[in-house]
C-alpha cells in the first residue's frame, strides 16, 4: 500500500541527518515531537522566560498570563466549565498520587479516627496501568481498606454489570482508564460515571491514552476528576493536566507544599490560597506547558477529523493485516478488534503474542531492522496475568505512521516466525 502520512515531516526525527528510517510504532508510550512544539519551547525558553506568578515586572507577568492562557485552553480541550478547573503538575501518574494523598488519604484519616477505615473501599478496573493501580493500592494497604477490582468482558471493556454491584455506601472513589493502554479499547466512561454518581461514588478517568484521539467532553461524560500527560498528545514530557469539579479542588487537601499556594504564613501556620495554584506549589514547568499548547495549535491546525479519519484507515489496515497471520495472537479475541468499533473509536494500538516465539525476543529482532514496538507488559502486570500471559507485544500508531510502517512491520514479524519459532 502507498497512502504516505502527510505529516510525517513536521518530525524532525525522520529528517536524514537524524533517523530516517526509524519505523516507530511505540505511540502510546510517548508520541514523538513535531518540530512546532520543539520550536515553541526553545522559543519561549530562550526569549521569553522568566518566573510566572511570582514577579511583578512585565516579562514575569507575561509568563503569568502564558500559564493562565494555557489553563482555559487545557479548559476548552477538555470540555471544562472554567479555567479554575484545571491543575498543571508533571503527568498522568503525578496526577494520580495526588488524587490518593490529597482526595482520598484523608477520606481515609477521618475514616480511620471513626474506627471505620477497614470497612471502606477503592473500585479500579482490571485493565488498569500501574500509575492508577499502586498509588490505591498503598492507601488500602496502609489503612486496611479493600481494593475492589471490576473484571473486564470480552470486549476488554468494563464489565458494566459487575460494577454495579462493587460499588456501595462505603466506596471512597472509582477510578478506571478511558482507553486501556494494552488493549486499547474505550470504556464507556458517561455510562460508568452515571453508574457510580447513583451511588455517591467520586469518580477518576485516567486521560492518558484517550486524548490522542481528540478532545474530552468532561462536562458530557460527568466524572470529578480526569487527568492526562501532555506527550500522549504530541507534547513533551514534564506536563500533565488534571481536570477536578471546583467544589472538590475546594474541599481536597494540598499532598506537596511550597511556594506560591499561600495567602498568609506563620511558623505554626498556613492559610492556603483557592483554586489551581494550591496544587502548584514551586516553580510551573512554563516551557513544558507552552509545548503542551503548541500541540493543541498543531493538531487542531490539521483538524481533529482528518486525524481520526487517517488513524483509523490505518488502524484497520494494521488490524488486517497482522490478522493475515496465522501465529498471530490477539490478547483479545480478534472479531473484537474489527466488529465492535462501530460508531465508536476504533483501537490505535493492538498488544498480542506470536505463536511460539518469546515477545522480547520478537521486539529484539524488530529492534534490528530499526523497529520500534513494545514488548512487555506494559506496566499492566496484573491484566497479563489475568490474561493468562506473562507478556505481549504492543503496536501503536501516530500521525507520522502509514502504510509501508504496517507492510514493514508485518514482513518482519513474518521473519521473526520463520527463523525463531519453535511450534
Ligand atoms: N495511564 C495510562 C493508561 C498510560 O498509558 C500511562 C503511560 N503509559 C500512564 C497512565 C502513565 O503516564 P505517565 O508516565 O505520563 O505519567
Amino acid at each position: 500500500m502507498s497512502i504516505v502520512s502527510p505529516w510525517k515531516q513536521d518530525f524532525p526525527i525522520f529528517s536524514s541527518r537524524a533517523q530516517p528510517n526509524l519505523c516507530y510504532l511505540d505511540s502510546a508510550a510517548t508520541c514523538l515531537t513535531p518540530k512546532h512544539v520543539a520550536d515553541a519551547m526553545l522559543h519561549y525558553q530562550c526569549f521569553s522566560h522568566a518566573n510566572s506568578h511570582k514577579g511583578l515586572y512585565q516579562l514575569s507577568v507575561s509568563v503569568t498570563e502564558k500559564v493562565e492562557h494555557a489553563r482555559a485552553r487545557l479548559a476548552e480541550f477538555l470540555g471544562a466549565q472554567h479555567a479554575n478547573n484545571i491543575v498543571f503538575n508533571s503527568g498522568t501518574t503525578e496526577a494520580l498520587n495526588l488524587l490518593a494523598f490529597s482526595f482520598v488519604e484523608p477520606l481515609l484519616i477521618k475514616a480511620k479516627s471513626d474506627n471505620n477505615a477497614d470497612q471502606k473501599n477503592i473500585v479500579i478496573s482490571a485493565a488498569e496501568h500501574h500509575a492508577n493501580l499502586l498509588p490505591w493500592q498503598r492507601l488500602a494497604q496502609q489503612y486496611s481498606a479493600e481494593l475492589r477490582i471490576v473484571p473486564i468482558d470480552e470486549k476488554g471493556q468494563m464489565n458494566l454489570a459487575a460494577l454495579s454491584t462493587l460499588l456501595d455506601n462505603n466506596t471512597l472513589v472509582l477510578a478506571f482508564s478511558h482507553c486501556s493502554n494494552v488493549l486499547g479499547q474505550f470504556n464507556p466512561a458517561s455510562n460508568i460515571c452515571r453508574i457510580a454518581r447513583s451511588k455517591n461514588v467520586t469518580t477518576i478517568i485516567d486521560g492518558a491514552q484517550a486524548v490522542a484521539h481528540g478532545p474530552i467532553n468532561v462536562t458530557e461524560i460527568d466524572c470529578d476528576f480526569y487527568v492526562f500527560s501532555a506527550h500522549k498528545l504530541y507534547g513533551p514530557t514534564g506536563c500533565g493536566v488534571l481536570y477536578a469539579k471546583g467544589e472538590l479542588l475546594e474541599q481536597m487537601r494540598p499532598y506537596q507544599l511550597g511556594g506560591g499556594m499561600i495567602n498568609s504564613v506563620d511558623f505554626n501556620s498556613s492559610d492556603y490560597i483557592n483554586g489551581p495554584l494550591k496544587f502548584e506549589p514551586g516553580s510551573h514547568n512554563v516551557s513544558s506547558i507552552v509545548g503542551l499548547v503548541e500541540a493543541l495549535d498543531y493538531l487542531n491546525d490539521i483538524s481533529w477529523q482528518e486525524i481520526n479519519k487517517y488513524i483509523d484507515n490505518l488502524s484497520h489496515y494494521l488490524f488486517k493485516s497482522l490478522a493475515e497471520l496465522h501465529y498471530f495472537k490477539p490478547l483479545l479475541a480478534r472479531e473484537v478488534a474489527l466488529t465492535s468499533f462501530k460508531g465508536n473509536k476504533r483501537p490505535s494500538l493492538y498488544s498480542f503474542q506470536l505463536e511460539g516465539i518469546h515477545c522480547h525476543d520478537v521486539a529484539s529482532l524488530l529492534d534490528s531492522e530499526n523497529i520500534a514496538v513494545r514488548a512487555g507488559h506494559h506496566c499492566a502486570q496484573p491484566l497479563h496475568k489475568m490474561l493468562g500471559v506473562n507478556a505481549s507485544l504492543r503496536v501503536s500508531l501516530g500521525i507520522y505512521n502509514d502504510f509501508s510502517d504496517v507492510d514493514k512491520l508485518i514482513n518482519s514479524l513474518s521473519n521473526a516466525h520463520k527463523f525463531m519459532s519453535i511450534e
